[in-house]
């Protein structure tokens, strides 16, 4: 089957183009890390590619190492920034598969012992957001 063609209308793509605001935690030549806005943990954000393709099903193998490289930078950030003992991944293709914005990205979720994730769809408070950001920034070093 073929997917459809990458809508370079997407949000994150917008994000990218700074013509809607995030919270910018990293970013490096070929990726760029933000806080996710309806965080289903503390810390929740979100790691993108810098060009172009919907998810893992059209990425090249450039794009999707290029990605991972700043997941593993990311993932060992939030989890010192909130004293978290793990990190959950998550990663949706197309919206039969959960997909919901057709810009490739990586969730990043810190966990702690016994805390479930949050229900997914409700906005996060814009000051603690930031104040998260921050946090993680400082984690980055
Ligand atoms: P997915 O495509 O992985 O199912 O879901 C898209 C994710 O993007 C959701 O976790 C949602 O909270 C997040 N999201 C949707 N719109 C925005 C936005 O405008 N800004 C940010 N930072 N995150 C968004």
């Amino acid at each position: 089957m073929t997917a459809p063609a990458y809508d370079p209308d997407n949000i994150f793509a917008k994000i990218l183009r700074g013509e809607i605001p995030s919270f910018k935690l990293y970013e490096d030549a070929d990726t760029y890390a933000f806080m996710d806005i309806m965080p289903r943990a503390d810390g929740h954000c979100l790691v993108i590619p810098k060009t172009p393709c919907r998810n893992v099903l059209d990425a090249s193998p450039e794009q999707l190492a290029a990605v991972m490289k700043t997941v593993q930078v990311m993932a060992h950030a939030v989890m010192k920034a909130f004293g978290a003992g793990g990190v959950t991944l998550q990663q949706f293709n197309e919206a039969v598969g959960g997909q919901e914005v057709f810009h490739l990205h990586f969730h990043i979720l810190p966990r702690h012992e016994g805390v479930a994730l949050r229900p997914p769809g409700k906005m996060a408070d814009m000051e603690v957001l930031k104040a998260q950001a921050e946090q993680i920034r400082a984690a980055l070093g």
